[in-house]
């Protein structure tokens, strides 16, 4: 299945995929810059963050275009398991997902766990409400059941015929489109932000073959996703070489350097989680290994 999907999307996204993007950096506005058109909030890549900040944004009464890159929306949202964490308890979730810390490499702020565990709460009433006659069903629970607060993790996803990512994005894509009338715009990439000093104000993107500048008149929301097919990023923050991503092959890491580009800070670059697989010499695709719990490495 994994595999299917995989080669539906190599065959659609060449032409996009065939834009450069190293290097960005951010245009500045100047009189002479010519805007081709303007939304209230642009959003940049079309999967499951950036399909939420659109409803989001959208509902609380802003005009909303997407920018997807690819010819088609979903990105890792779509081939995911589509899986979500619900806790029962809020505070029990806090003392699970802050004890798992233990085994990542990873930075905590003490802040976003708690707003986290906050938000999550209303996630199954949130997907829930996207579109009418949703079921949602428990697949599985805590990964780490020796962890305190694990009892009260239980793992859902959208109930339904297809796998649990396009029926996660199936959801999303009703709500932004049908329910919403959200303009999407599909192998429209975002090259490069343009900024008016310290504030982002739009976008260069490439649509038709043609560089427009998209200004936003109050945000631009980059979820572009990660970098897993983009070899120097997997060299620079997965510290591995030959590494085969297993995912959308848009996600490149664009928005990361657009990030960059007006100077933010990366951070949890090298704290990823990946199913392991390994690569048979003739074979295209990597195949992926399961190790089944509870054995370790
Ligand atoms: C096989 C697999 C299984 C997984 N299972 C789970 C799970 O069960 N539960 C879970 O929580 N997580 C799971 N994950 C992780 C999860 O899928 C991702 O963390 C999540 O989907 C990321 O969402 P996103 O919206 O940030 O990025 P994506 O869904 O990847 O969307 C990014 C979008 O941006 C687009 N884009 C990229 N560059 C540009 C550009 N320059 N301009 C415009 N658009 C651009 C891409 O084409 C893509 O459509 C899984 C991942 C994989 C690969």
């Amino acid at each position: 299945m994994n595999l299917q999907r995989r080669n539906i999307l190599r065959g659609s996204v060449a032409a996009a995929m065939a834009l450069p993007i190293a290097g960005v950096k951010a245009v500045e506005l100047t009189k002479d810059l010519k805007w081709d058109m303007e939304t209230d909030v642009l959003v940049l890549g079309y999967g499951g963050a950036g399909a939420c900040a659109a409803i989001e944004a959208h509902d609380a009464g802003a005009k909303v275009l997407i920018l997807e890159k690819l010819a088609q929306g979903g990105g890792n949202t779509a081939v995911s398991s589509g899986g979500f964490v619900a806790p029962k308890d809020k505070k029990a979730a806090y003392e699970y997902l802050n004890a798992t810390y233990a085994f990542s490499d990873s930075e905590k702020d003490e802040k976003l766990l708690s707003t986290f565990c906050d938000e999550i709460m209303g996630v199954k009433d949130f997907i829930t409400g996207l579109k009418p006659e949703t079921k949602l069903m428990i697949y599985g629970h805590a990964g780490f059941t020796t962890l305190p607060g694990s009892d009260t993790i239980d793992k859902y996803r959208v109930r339904g015929k297809k796998r649990g990512g396009d029926m996660l994005f199936d959801t999303l894509r009703h709500a932004v489109e049908e329910v919403r009338k959200i303009e999407v715009f599909l192998e429209t990439p975002a090259l490069e932000l343009i900024r008016r000093g310290e504030e982002v104000v739009g976008v260069v993107a490439n649509r038709n073959g043609k560089n427009i500048n998209i200004k936003a008149r109050r945000a631009v929301i980059c979820s572009t996703g990660g970098y897993e097919y983009d070899e120097q990023s997997l060299r620079t923050f997965a510290l591995g070489r030959d590494i085969l991503g297993l995912g959308s092959p848009g996600n490149t890491g664009d928005g990361l350097r657009m990030a960059q580009s007006v100077g933010a800070r990366l951070w949890h670059m090298t704290a990823y989680s990946c199913p392991l697989g390994m690569k048979v010499p003739g074979l295209k695709a990597a195949v992926q290994l399961n190790i089944l719990a509870p054995s370790h490495i």
